[in-house]
């Protein structure tokens, strides 16, 4: 019979050698994370955000970070005295407008991500989808009988060159997400979408989605913990349950899938910690999405 560890229950012991087991099998992969939601807005999330990502490099995974900021970019537009108005989920961003998100996502949000990481020893390296062509964009197509969205953008293609150097070097990317027209204007680009492309253009194994619910939720409200590509399509298709921005990601998720991502997350940034959790535990705490 083997002697107990003073104060170690036994679970906390199989947690620990389960985690190590998980190091060990993620070792150099390449993870994009989707960062956005209240884990960018409430200090202390942002501060768990910040220290999971550096642990997650420390460990040996190769983070890449795509953050939102449609909260920040609303406040300025507001104190610039500019209304925003969205149509299905989506900013009409005017001439004007789009330079203030860019102000606001590249010069603000970005910068203060890549500040905090790096003051907890990370080694984070701020990038917009300008940098070395990464997200080339077009302006996106006006739905029939919808407005004109301005310079709202479309991705063209993904040159992952400057991820690949950055990987190599052990820097972490931390990207924004403002795509490079062709005529060298700006495009705001949804930063789910941008995280689900920029996930296949650099063969990351795992994308990882960090919002403001449980995870996918079912009619009744339940988190899905796990779910098969097919089944996401099919509740996507049907739009009862999937809906909204939730929507947005699941279209990101099933091409992420089919781009050759191996294991899409969908996980609670409300929560402290919950990457690292959804990542080094077993039954982790969000919606696990894989092909079918
Ligand atoms: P994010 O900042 O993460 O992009 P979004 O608001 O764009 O957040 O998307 C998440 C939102 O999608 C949720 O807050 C929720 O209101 C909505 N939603 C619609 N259908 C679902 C669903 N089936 N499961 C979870 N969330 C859903
Ligand atoms: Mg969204």
């Amino acid at each position: 019979m083997s002697a107990q560890l003073p104060g170690v229950l036994a679970e906390q012991r199989a947690l620990v050698v389960e985690a190590l087991r998980y190091i060990q099998k993620f070792s150099g992969t390449r993870a994009v994370i989707k960062y956005g939601g209240a884990a960018m807005i409430d200090p202390a999330l942002k501060r768990s955000f910040a220290q999971d990502v550096v642990l997650l490099q420390a460990a040996g995974l190769r983070p890449v970070i795509v953050h939102g900021g449609g909260p920040e970019i609303t406040k300025m537009l507001e104190r610039l005295g500019h209304q925003t108005q969205f149509v299905d989920g989506q900013r009409v961003t005017s001439a004007e407008d789009i330079r203030v998100v860019e102000m606001v996502l590249t010069g603000k949000v970005n910068t203060e991500i890549v500040g905090l990481i790096n003051t907890l020893g990370g080694r984070a390296i701020g990038l917009s989808g300008k940098d070395a062509r990464l997200l080339q964009a077009r302006k996106q197509a006006p739905r029939p009988g919808k407005p004109d969205l301005g310079f709202v953008g479309d991705i063209e293609a993904v040159d992952p060159a400057i991820l690949e150097t950055l990987l190599a070097g052990n820097y972490m990317p931390v990207i924004s997400p403002v795509g490079l027209g062709a005529d060298g204007a700006s495009f705001n680009i949804n930063a789910d979408v941008a995280a689900a492309e920029i996930a296949v253009a650099a063969k990351a194994k795992k994308l990882i989605f960090l919002t403001d619910v449980p995870g996918i939720l079912d009619e009744a409200g339940q988190r899905l913990s796990e779910l098969k590509a097919p089944e996401l399509a099919a509740r996507a298709r049907e739009g009862r349950t999937i809906k909204g921005g939730m929507a947005v990601k699941a279209a990101g998720i099933l091409r992420a899938l089919e781009g050759g991502v191996e294991a899409v997350h969908v996980v609670d940034g409300r929560e402290p910690h919950s990457v690292v959790v959804e990542l080094f535990t077993e039954k982790g705490v969000g919606s696990l999405i894989t092909a079918g």
